[in-house]
């Protein structure tokens, strides 16, 4: 090792620690959209002590870093991320379930619990069903529908923040709105605690395959994408708005406004993070012009200069933000920090005999 090697390098260098590091990874291999410069250090911690070290070092030598799942809504740009990208690996990918609420590490992916409930005879996230990307990335984006969403479904949620250690919040604690949650910019998502309910499982696949159907044909799954680009405005449809103003089909370079739906923008080959945001600023100046809405990215940008309408400023964590959820009741909590409970998800658990079969989501992208 060099003589002047920074804590920073000295920790990934270091063959105690319990992760996978790879130096200046082209994140197009970590989002859905294929795209994306290179990370100066991507880094998959397995363990709470490898992750939370890992943060520990970053905050305190001032180097920037940010958690990514499975980078299904994210844009990274063409210079890439000149600090550390976070992954969750092994000992966040767990699941369980006990007392009616699945136990879950947020490294896990939402379609594993959605599976995992049906098998159970249990609903609840039928919604969920074809979304791709991970328990932890859901939480932070809370990702859902127009009508349910995922931190509906939360008991408790467990995290780390430089400086604050690791924290169990309860669902009185969390709040949610429309593609946002309370958690601070600078908070891992460790694992959390969804509740289920009993549901008649020919039911609960009914849902399902009619969420799929609706996918198959209103969304472009055939090439990558970051699913919706733009938040919808209150009271408007981003896909009606662009259809209206005849922008489907535009295309910069290898980015194109998809021809299926208005609010996806996908890559046609070859696009760059720069022709994305190219053609997110025509779409946004086309709308501001014509309809006076200034549409705000639903899509997190990574390693751009800001000078786009930033997300709405995440509220200190616990404080409200434009609440749409309905309260969760609280979950008598345990003390256990991040579980690492048992591995596998839930390849263990037979289908009841008379189950119907589960729709398996089709995530091209995920
Ligand atoms: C085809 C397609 C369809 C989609 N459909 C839907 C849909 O129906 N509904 C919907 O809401 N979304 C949808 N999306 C968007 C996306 O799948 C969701 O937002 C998803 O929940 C993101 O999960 P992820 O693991 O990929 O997160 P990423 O894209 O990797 O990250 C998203 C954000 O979460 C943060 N983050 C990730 N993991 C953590 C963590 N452990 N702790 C703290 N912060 C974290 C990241 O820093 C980033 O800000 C769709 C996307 C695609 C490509």
């Amino acid at each position: 090792m060099a003589r002047h090697a920074s804590p920073l390098q000295s920790l990934l260098v270091d063959d105690r620690f319990d992760g996978d590091v790879y130096p200046n990874e082209p994140m197009s291999r970590h989002t859905t959209y294929r795209i994306g410069g290179p990370a100066r250090f991507f880094v998959r911690a397995n363990s709470i002590g490898a992750l939370t070290g890992l943060i520990d070092v970053c905050a305190a030598e001032g180097v920037p870093w940010v958690m990514v799942g499975r980078g299904s809504n994210v844009l990274v740009a063409d210079e890439g991320f000149a600090g550390v990208v976070v992954a969750l690996g092994r000992d966040f990918r767990s699941s369980r379930f006990e007392n009616g609420r699945f136990m879950v590490g947020a490294g896990a992916t939402l379609s594993s619990v959605v599976q995992d409930a049906f098998r159970r005879n249990l609903g609840g996230f039928e919604f969920a069903v074809g979304t791709p990307g991970t328990v932890g990335g859901a939480l932070r984006m809370n990702a859902g529908s127009r009508d349910e969403w995922i931190g509906e479904r939360v008991a408790s949620v467990t995290t780390y923040r430089p400086g604050c250690g690791l924290v169990r919040r309860r669902a009185s604690e969390l709040s949610w709105g429309y593609r946002v949650s309370s958690f601070a910019p600078d908070e891992a998502i460790l694992e959390c605690e969804l509740l289920a309910e009993a549901a008649d499982p020919f039911k609960v696949r009914d849902k399902m395959e009619e969420n799929l159907a609706r996918r198959q044909q209103t969304q472009p799954l055939s090439l990558p994408t970051c699913g919706s680009v733009f938040k919808n405005p209150e009271g408007a449809s981003v896909g009606r708005l662009v259809e209206e103003l005849g922008l489907k089909g535009t295309q910069i370079g290898g980015a194109r406004v998809s021809d299926v739906h208005g609010n996806f923008i996908v890559n046609a080959g070859q696009a760059t993070a720069a022709d994305v945001r190219a053609l997110m600023d025509h779409v946004r100046r086309c709308v501001a012009a014509t309809f006076g809405i200034n549409l705000v990215p639903e899509v997190r940008l990574v390693g751009f200069r800001e000078d786009v309408p930033r997300e709405p400023a995440h509220a200190a964590p616990g404080a409200a933000v434009v609440p749409v959820a309905a309260a969760v009741p609280t979950a008598g909590m345990t003390a256990a920090p991040a579980a690492t409970g048992a591995r596998g998800v839930s390849a263990a658990v037979a289908a009841p005999a008379a189950a119907p079969t589960a729709p398996v989501s089709r995530e091209r992208h995920g």
